[in-house]
């Protein structure tokens, strides 16, 4: 048995989607902006998928721009609310220390380009309360950024009292809603959200596209000039196939989300609770406002990256933080900010599930995990201090 619990790093593609993404590779080739009757087949179909995105969130089509994936979306509502403000002499800028590295590490740029930023800090279970965001905001704050629901610990964010607060204040809100989408609803009316970005391949869809939903009246910024597709704000010939893939896998999930979310949070409870016995571990994010498949726990006295190989070893694909922090030796920002020690963070194991997991494959899980824990912590010098008392024990 190989089970694949890392649907937060990327999911596999639905029947639907990846069926939508061949026919389109197949029998949709023209170009959207030839004038053709080939190009102007593919331009129908590049606005059906608009209205269905646009639908699937209650924004209008034209308030939809395709990218390439979530970074992209949130780099360009970031700096196209950066430059907004700037003309305005508004320079400062709030968002959480929990946020995606596609927002902090644009944050970062803009910092060094004079823009001031505030990192509002989480609670011990990664949430921000609306009074935090008020207390922020001040006279020459051009933008709120704060995503729906977090990459790592799943914790889910009171969007809507974020947005309300943001819209009394005339603040422009970004959303990061990648982890959100195709998972939990969105509306960005209902929420007043004026930016939200989301990835198809974290909803079953194709990778290398996603989109941007700007509020109308608000001016993007170009990334990438060139051609004038997108409303003359996003340049370079449609990935049309991915588009109509996305498409067909958001309107999957929106037809399926209670029963999905209903079905992925039983397992993800199962696990939870299968896992806590295991001594000196705990649960990272909020106990009960997560995402419906995340699973994120530290382990005292072991290295999150040889859990991770060895539970591959033993058929499970999970993670111990963000894939892309995975490739450096930091521990994750996010378990650092929910108070973590530096020691228990490095400890950690991200397991997220999908509608495609089986309750045989959770009991899988859950029959290994203590073993390879117990196993590493039998080779840990770290552990061995911890039980013999000369280290403290802090989880
Ligand atoms: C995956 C992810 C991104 C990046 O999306 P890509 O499509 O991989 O560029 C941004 N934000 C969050 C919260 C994510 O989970």
């Amino acid at each position: 048995m190989y089970v694949y619990a890392d649907n937060a790093a990327t999911t596999a593609m639905s029947p639907a989607a990846l069926a939508a993404t061949i026919a389109a590779m197949q029998e949709c080739y023209g170009n959207p902006s030839s004038l053709h009757s080939i190009g102007q087949e593919a331009a129908e179909k590049l606005e059906a998928a608009r209205a269905t995105m646009a639908a699937g969130i209650n924004a209008q089509p034209r308030e939809i721009y395709f990218t390439s994936g979530g970074s992209e979306a949130d780099n360009q509502a970031i700096f196209s609310a950066a430059l907004l403000g700037k003309k305005k002499g508004k320079m400062h800028i709030i968002t959480t220390s929990i946020e995606h590295h596609a927002v902090l590490h644009t944050l970062k740029r803009l910092e060094k380009e004079g823009w001031e930023i505030t990192l509002l800090p989480v609670d011990k279970d990664g949430m921000i309360s609306a009074q935090q965001v008020a207390d922020a905001i001040r006279e020459d704050t051009c933008l709120v950024t704060i995503m729906f629901a977090n990459n790592e610990i799943g914790t889910i964010q009171p969007v809507a009292e974020i947005g309300a607060i943001c819209r009394e204040k005339g603040v422009l809100f970004h959303c990061d809603a990648v982890q959100a989408a195709g998972h939990l609803p969105i509306d960005v009316e209902a929420m007043q959200i004026d930016m939200l970005s989301l990835a198809a391949h974290k909803f079953h869809g194709p990778k290398g596209v996603g989109l941007l939903y700007v509020r109308k009246g608000i001016i993007l910024h170009n990334l990438i000039e060139g051609g004038a597709q997108e409303r003359g704000k996003r340049a370079g010939t449609e990935y049309l196939p991915g588009i109509i893939g996305m498409a067909a896998a958001f309107q999957d999930c929106l037809e399926h989300m209670e029963e999905s979310t209903a079905y992925v949070q039983k397992l993800r409870d199962k696990l939870i609770q299968g896992l806590s016995g295991i001594p000196h571990s705990i649960l990272n994010g909020h106990p009960e406002k997560r995402l419906p498949g995340n699973v994120n726990m530290c382990f005292e006295g072991i290295e999150g990256e040889s859990l991770l190989l060895w539970l591959d070893q033993n058929g499970i694909a999970a993670s111990s933080g963000s894939a892309c922090t995975s490739g450096s030796l930091d521990p994750s920002h996010v378990l650092l900010a929910l108070g973590r020690p530096h020691e228990v963070a490095h400890g950690s194991l991200r397991l997220t599930l999908s509608e495609y997991n089986t309750e045989e494959e959770v009991d899988h899980i859950i029959a290994t995990v203590p073993k390879v824990v117990e196993y590493l912590r039998g080779i840990s010098p770290v552990w061995e201090k911890l039980e013999k008392g000369e280290l403290p024990h802090v989880i």
